[in-house]
């Protein structure tokens, strides 16, 4: 795939997930792996129903603005991620309303903020662990990302948002959209006595794939 196909793609997932909601404002970035270790980020203060291909910002790995507009603050804590699990080749940033919400609870397990109780979230996701609340743009989100990057997919940014990874740009967006979804179901389904799967289901369902 070419690069500026490449820029088309993530310009129109983010404009779709902007107008169904996932992100309001300038809130959230969404980047990619390209060849030669650099990548694109979305720039600093974009919205993301109106990012245009020409200003994507494009960096090497150690940050160094290649092409483009300034990227986003949170672009560091990509960088982080990619350099350590190279299955990453895409990751999505949201302020998404009801993982947000999940961020913002008292008492998450650390290891895993959602158990399972649906199988979609098992084969996308499978577990969300969580990451201590950090000044937006800090570079302790980079670091415990850094650490914590091969512990899974997706990690819960405490009140702050989601990052979630996957093996290419749509990976990505099917994983976040599985998982903001997982976490309304959640909200929904507070107070009432929930069926979770069991561990064997759950190991069922890894060992099939998808
Ligand atoms: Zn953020």
């Amino acid at each position: 795939m070419s690069e500026q196909q490449q820029k088309i793609d993530l310009v129109n997932l983010a404009r779709s997930l902007f107008e169904r909601g996932y992100s309001v404002g300038g809130a959230g970035n969404i980047s990619l792996r390209l060849s030669g270790n650099r990548f694109l980020v979305t720039p600093t203060g974009s919205s993301l129903g109106r990012l245009k291909a020409e200003d994507l910002s494009v960096l090497d790995s150690d940050g160094n603005l290649l092409e483009g507009k300034k990227p986003s603050k949170e672009s560091v804590f990509h960088l982080a991620m990619y350099q350590r699990n190279p299955a990453c080749n895409a990751i999505v940033h949201l302020h998404s309303t009801y993982l947000t919400a999940l961020s913002c609870l008292d008492n998450l397990d650390p290891s895993n903020a959602i158990n399972a109780f649906t199988p979609y979230y098992v084969m996308r996701v499978g577990k969300l662990p969580v990451i201590p609340y950090y000044r937006p743009g800090s570079p302790e989100i980079a670091r415990e990302l850094s650490e914590r990057a091969l512990d899974g997919k997706a990690f819960l940014l405490a009140n702050h948002g989601v990052v979630v990874c996957g093996s290419d740009l749509f990976d990505a967006v099917d994983n976040t959209e599985e998982l903001e979804e997982t976490a309304k179901l959640m909200f929904l389904l507070k107070g009432q006595n929930v069926r979770y799967l069991t561990d064997d289901e759950v190991n069922d369902l890894k060992n099939r794939g998808k």
